[in-house]
């Protein structure tokens, strides 16, 4: 069967909200959380947060103290040697700042600010705060965020940005992601919280330090939030999940039993070291603001029609057919962006987003929930990260080889400079857990022109 009528779908977009579903995920015997949807690799939060950090380290108040470097290192090194951190080569740093703060970069750099220290009642709370970073950077929080909040640029621009030596932040920073206040890399969300309260007290308790600690220091800065404003930081980027204590509790049921005995015996001698430093220089506040495309949409003679030619594509999940003169890209985790060579679209400085084409997405999730509900959740993220993105029609239940799917229309921002254009997301049912999505992508002049294509290649999809 195919879709009864195309214009009135709906589109929706795909990916991202299909990991917000996913919860934690059965490990061993603790429920740990795994890393979820991403367009990334690992090397790449590598590389990433390994410019990131340059850039933090030339604007930063970086503490050069060889004792308080060498503490720091000594409280992560048995977390993260845990298996369950994932390998990353983490770097700590202590920050010469009062405020209240810590944040991860992908892939490994943890800065913690000297005002967490000197609000700490003991090590362990210090340890809880390292085990919580640790845990975002192995749960890939920051790429799996930028990646859910930009669907249809994300795919090409990473493409892009491996095939030379180009900066990825700096293609990041055309998309308006950098380290600046509320980025996507930086600021998470409560789910992505409790996630790494999960995690972090496991790494915590296979150290030999009191989960508890972490959940306990955390809910003391709750407490003194609106008297103390340098806790404001911390809370801005890590918004509390509510019933830490008790989630941390709970977990800690499912560990083995165990005394929490480590202790290094400096944390005393490192409040010392930290209240004696110099007070902190004025700070720089940085933030790369996202830039608008000056690109012009094409002229319409300049449109090569797609081929009626039709070409096969297959994944492990499903097969395809598209026009013979448009081209197939790989990106990360099952994402195929399949377009004609004038549909990546010129951001500036290197920067690319998709302006004609389609992105194919497979995503799974740990428990089976109705298509319904996995599309709309799809389609919210969609709407809630791409700014201007409305959906434009109630979504419609059609089939697609059989299965069923579900299809949302959208209308928003082009990627070529004063354009609007129409998306259409379909979501189509795999299995109990597995969808893949299809979004199709032009600009609302050329809408009609692209919609046969776009059809002919949902209706050729067929799951494996
Ligand atoms: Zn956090």
């Amino acid at each position: 069967m195919q879709p009864k009528s195309w214009v009135n779908l709906t589109a929706t977009l795909l990916l991202g909200a299909v990991l917000a579903l996913q919860p934690a995920v059965m490990l061993a015997q603790p429920k740990l959380p795994k890393p979820g949807f991403n367009f990334f690799s690992k090397d790449q939060d590598i590389k990433l947060g390994q410019e990131a950090a340059a850039q933090v380290d030339r604007e930063m108040p970086i503490v050069h103290n060889a004792e308080m470097e060498a503490w720091l290192k000594k409280l992560a090194e048995p977390l993260i040697s845990q298996p369950e951190a994932g390998g990353y080569p983490f770097q700590f740093k202590w920050v010469n700042d009062d405020n209240i703060n810590a944040f991860a970069l992908p892939g490994g750099p943890v800065y913690m600010n000297t005002g967490l220290l000197k609000h700490a009642d003991d090590e362990a709370q210090v340890v809880g705060v390292l085990a919580h970073e640790i845990s975002h950077v192995a749960l890939r929080h920051g790429t799996n965020q930028a990646s859910k909040a930009n669907l249809f640029s994300l795919p090409a621009m990473i493409g892009g940005a491996m095939l030379g030596d180009n900066s990825l932040l700096g293609q990041l920073g055309q998309l308006g992601i950098g380290l600046g206040l509320n980025s996507v890399l930086l600021k998470y969300s409560r789910g992505a919280e409790s996630q790494a309260d999960q995690l972090g007290a496991f790494l915590m308790h296979r150290a030999g330090y009191n989960p508890m600690e972490m959940a306990n220091f955390f809910e003391k800065l709750e407490a003194i939030t609106g008297n103390q404003k340098g806790v404001a930081a911390w809370f801005s980027s890590h918004p509390n999940p509510g019933n830490r204590v008790k989630n941390v509790q709970k977990e800690i049921l499912s560990f083995d039993k165990r005394s929490y005995t480590r202790d290094t015996g400096q944390f005393a001698r490192m409040k010392a070291l930290a209240a004696k430093l110099p007070p902190p220089p004025k700070q720089p506040q940085q933030g790369a603001a996202g830039q608008a495309s000056t690109a012009q949409i094409p002229p319409v003679s300049e449109l090569e029609p797609p081929s009626s030619r039709a070409k096969g594509y297959q994944s492990t999940m499903y097969t395809l057919s598209y026009p013979e003169n448009w081209q197939v890209s790989q990106g990360e985790q099952g994402s195929v962006s399949i377009l004609p060579k004038y549909g990546v679209v010129d951001t500036g400085n290197g920067g690319s987003a998709i302006g004609y084409g389609t992105i194919i997405t497979e995503n799974s999730n740990n428990s089976s929930q109705r298509i319904e509900e996995v599309a709309s959740v799809i389609a919210q993220g969609v709407v809630k990260n791409n700014p201007g993105i409305q959906v434009t029609e109630e979504p419609r239940r059609v089939m697609v080889g059989g299965k069923r799917t579900m299809l949302y229309v959208m209308n928003g921002p082009s990627a070529f400079q004063g354009q609007r254009e129409t998306v259409v997301l379909a979501v189509i049912e795999r299995s109990a857990t597995d969808t893949v999505s299809l979004i199709f992508v032009a600009p609302e002049r050329d809408f009609a022109r692209f919609e046969p294509t776009f059809k002919n290649m949902l209706n050729s999809t067929r799951m494996k």
